[in-house]
């Protein structure tokens, strides 16, 4: 095994699910899955089966389409959940089961009413029962990110010990700072016996869009899987963008990670998620929004039109994007303007350029964007009168 390749664990059809008024039905999840597959990813959470008979159907229905890609079912520890999961995913080329409990104060106090000693045995007992149906278990401690250490690292032993292969460390309420996280993995791993023979996987909300950062932490500190999702949706506020981990492994090869994701998949990915969900991208969303390649300023647009590195740290086609865009506003200059004309093959404009600049920002002041249409309306213009002049 690479030490250094990071495992995927996709959960966009599972906790990007979760985001209220865009659920999936069977059809929707298994294309979006085999869309996951092609990216690449190496785990596709596919639902919670026990929570409705439509959710375990399409579950079994992802299960039955993925050639090498893991399918993970997730379950509380109870065991008609557990019984649930392993039924959904029978017929799998390469099942997961994913159960675990709450281990933060909060969690055990209010959630369960209860103590450690009984949670620490529920965890264990949840993991051995999984067992019984796969060999391939992993176990998440809910609240993992609030979660005392010494307490995490005891239960974290408990269940390594009763046969889990991945321990997934949530920060369930986006409430860690990147380097408290990354310490959180780094104890674990320096004090859990056992735990150099399993996974130590993140799974981070953004509730103070701190998502990507703490899983960016995480790995730095040995986390080796990474839950995550297209778009960053989620419960809440999200869960970290599967775009932006892989993209920052990418061009910071320094760090010395890989992933098998297929990056000039992303946006194509991207828009076919947002589409089947009715949830819209941000337009300034990294990597994968509208505006992440367009250039509006003079500055920024005679930069790039000279050389793209000047303004842009990835090309376009990395991530799927076939060009770079110069959008015309009140704030560019002539630089765009004339890389937007001869883009146009608008005739002759090279001797009106002074003029049609002229003309664009008093109609740019009045306008947010000028589109190509009235940039060439307005150039005509500008032209057949200085004709008519010429003529006259
Ligand atoms: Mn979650």
């Amino acid at each position: 095994m690479n030490l250094n390749k990071i495992q995927i664990f996709d959960t966009t059809l599972r906790d990007g699910e979760q985001v209220p008024g865009s659920g999936l039905n069977s059809r929707e999840k298994v294309t979006i899955a085999l869309a996951l597959e092609e990216l690449g990813v190496d785990i596709i959470e596919a639902g919670f089966p026990i929570s409705s008979p439509g959710d375990f159907k399409s579950v079994q229905e992802v299960a039955a389409v993925l050639k090498n890609t893991i399918v993970c079912a997730l379950s509380r520890s109870v065991a008609k959940d557990i019984d649930c999961a392993a039924e959904s995913i029978k017929h799998a080329r390469r099942g997961r089961i994913h159960t675990g409990i709450g281990t933060s104060n909060q969690h055990i106090k209010y959630k369960f009413r209860s103590n450690q000693d009984e949670i620490y045995e529920r965890a264990i007992w949840c993991v051995k029962y999984a067992r019984n149906y796969t060999d391939d278990v992993e176990f998440y401690a809910e609240d993992a990110g609030r979660t005392d250490n010494e307490y995490l690292a005891k239960v974290i032993e408990g269940v390594v010990k009763a046969g889990a292969t991945v321990v997934n460390i949530p920060d369930t309420t986006g409430y860690c700072l990147p380097e408290e996280y990354g310490e959180k993995i780094r104890y674990l791993i320096e004090h859990v016996e056992g735990i150099d023979l399993v996974h130590v996987s993140t799974h981070c909300h953004n509730d103070l869009g701190l998502a990507t950062a703490n899983t960016i932490a995480a790995i730095q500190n040995g986390a080796i899987q990474v839950e995550c999702t297209i778009n960053g949706i989620g419960e809440r506020a999200g869960n970290t963008s599967l775009e932006e981990i892989v993209m920052i492994l990418k061009k910071h090869q320094d760090l010395n990670y890989i992933t098998g994701v297929n990056t000039e998949l992303l946006c194509p990915l991207s828009k076919l998620v947002s589409e089947t969900m009715g949830m819209p991208v941000q337009p300034n969303k990294a990597i994968v929004g509208c505006n992440a390649f367009a250039h509006s300023s003079g500055i920024h647009q005679d930069g790039v039109i000279k050389n793209r590195t000047t303004y842009e740290i990835m090309h376009p086609n990395e991530v799927g994007v076939d060009h770079t865009s110069i959008v015309l506003t009140a704030r560019s200059g002539r630089a765009a303007l004339k890389f937007k004309l001869e883009k146009l093959k608008f005739p002759r404009f090279n001797s009106h350029l002074d003029t049609i600049y002229e003309r664009f920002l008093e109609e740019a002041d009045g306008n947010k964007i000028i589109s190509d249409k009235q940039l060439i309306t307005l150039a005509e213009g500008v032209v057949s009168r200085t004709l008519v002049r010429e003529q006259v």
